[in-house]
């Protein structure tokens, strides 16, 4: 029996079926219908997407699963990323003086134009294709009884709540149920989770039930220890301060055997160097 009852089972189904068979929604087909035409400049997607917006949709599926994106995740995906660059470094320009800074000085005429770019970084994980990240990554397991750790695997974010950075470790682990994936994979989804604009507790649980959706294990920890710049560089200031957050599930019906397997993690996991 499957508990993960936290999990979007709609979306999960849509997901795994090929994309021509996804059906869409009422709301997601009216968000899909206010949108501006697509402009075909785009790489990541083909004519067939382009001129579809059903296909399209489909394709977009990943991100909707993270947290439901604005509209104009749409439209970054449809537009080249110099005018998307040039866009944001108008608005920059803007900030700038608004806060007292002259941009048209040496030192600052360059870096609304960095700061765009910058920021389309901090925030690529909106445009990064979760089916193509996983993709061919799965295989059978050979024993469904032994815990897989990744300890330590560093990321950067963005607290959306003030635009400044957080950043840390994440650690994972599970026991798997029939399917394991290839470990560098956990790197890359939590790098399409992190590069977005995030919340640590919310970081946490999107890898989570990404890892649930595509091996549903026996068994899954993840835990993230971060550092928020709008905590140390703003606000109370505590420098060094560390959130730790933790998100587990398991399909155990027993809640000791979950106890005794989130035990065995946090022992492995200060056990490792
Ligand atoms: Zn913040």
């Amino acid at each position: 029996m499957n508990i993960y009852n936290t999990f979007d089972a709609t979306i999960a189904n849509e997901m795994k079926e090929p994309s021509s068979n996804i059906s869409v929604n009422s709301e997601s087909s009216s968000k899909l219908s206010t949108l501006t035409p697509l402009s075909k400049n785009v790489s990541n997607f083909s004519d067939e997407d382009l001129n579809d917006p059903n296909h399209l949709l489909s394709k977009m599926m990943q991100n909707i699963k993270l947290h439901e994106p604005a509209k104009n995740s749409y439209k970054r995906l449809s537009t080249t990323q110099d005018d998307l660059t040039n866009k944001i470094a108008y608005h920059m320009k803007e900030i700038l003086e608004l806060i007292g800074e002259d941009p048209s000085r040496e030192g600052l005429l360059d870096t609304p134009k960095r700061y765009a770019k910058a920021m389309l970084h901090y925030t690529k994980g909106y445009t990064d294709d979760l089916k193509e990240v996983i993709n061919n990554a799965l295989f059978e397991s050979e024993s469904d009884e032994d815990m897989i750790i990744v300890k330590n695997i560093n990321f950067h974010s963005s607290c959306e709540h003030h635009l400044a950075p957080f950043f840390g470790t994440c650690s994972i682990g599970y026991i798997p149920n029939g399917k394991i994936i290839g470990l560098s994979k956990f790197a890359r989804i939590v790098e399409v989770c992190s590069r977005r604009l995030q919340v640590q507790e919310r970081l946490g649980r999107d890898i989570l039930n990404i890892i649930i959706d595509n091996l549903n294990p026996k068994f899954v920890v993840v835990t993230i220890e971060a550092e928020h710049m709008c905590m140390t560089a703003r606000g109370v200031q505590k420098q060094g301060t560390k959130t730790i957050t933790k998100v587990c599930e398991s399909t155990f019906e027993d809640k000791r055997e979950k106890k005794e397997a989130l035990n065995e993690f946090f022992v492995l996991y200060n056990s490792m160097k």
